[in-house]
């Protein structure tokens, strides 16, 4: 592993990383047993961490949904902390799930400019992200939703179409830090 970066990178996980239309579940609304991810998405995701780069699970669903289906695609252990709206009783956008992230990852407001949130729904991960003061990455690869800005608050600050532009976006960002 090499030096920690200073960019931290809050996720997404439903077509950000795992392809939703992918995922086998017993009862509908039910845990997602088996899911794939994105093509691109497992690669970005490693060399990120094994980069360095700091990753926070900020995801909407069951806990046991992303337990598996990171566990399936071997990302279990690139995130630093997880917050899963299940465990948090309220979802993106509030507030809180983003607040506990900084938390579970020991931020703290001063470092609000060097996190982004990459995630593919603009009324939950990046209306989530704006309200919360940090910068947000909108991935268009699923087209099961619309990618239209209905509001100021829906505009992201960078679109990428998939997974691995990330990396270069990711690395971009790290030498503006430094
Ligand atoms: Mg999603």
């Amino acid at each position: 592993m090499e030096m920690k970066k200073k960019l931290v990178v809050f996720t997404d996980i439903g077509d950000t990383i795992i392809d939703e239309g992918s995922e086998k579940r017993a009862v509908p609304f039910g845990v997602v047993d088996r899911a794939d991810c994105i093509p691109g998405a497992k690669e970005t995701m490693l060399r990120l961490y094994e980069e360095g780069f700091t990753i926070v699970m900020v995801a909407d669903g069951l806990v046991r949904s992303f337990e598996n289906t990171m566990r399936q695609n071997g990302l279990s252990h690139i995130f630093s902390a997880k917050v899963i709206s299940e465990e948090m009783g309220d979802h993106k956008p509030a507030r809180v799930m983003f607040s506990k992230a900084f938390e579970a990852a020991g931020l703290t407001d001063a470092d609000k400019g060097r996190v982004i949130m990459v995630g593919n729904n603009l009324k939950r991960d990046i209306v989530g992200a704006r309200r919360f003061g940090i910068r947000s990455v909108l991935i268009r690869w699923s087209p099961r939703y619309s990618y239209q800005p209905e509001t100021e608050e829906e505009i992201p600050d960078w679109q990428i179409d998939k997974p691995e532009e990330l990396y270069a976006l990711c690395v971009k960002l790290e030498s503006e830090l430094e």
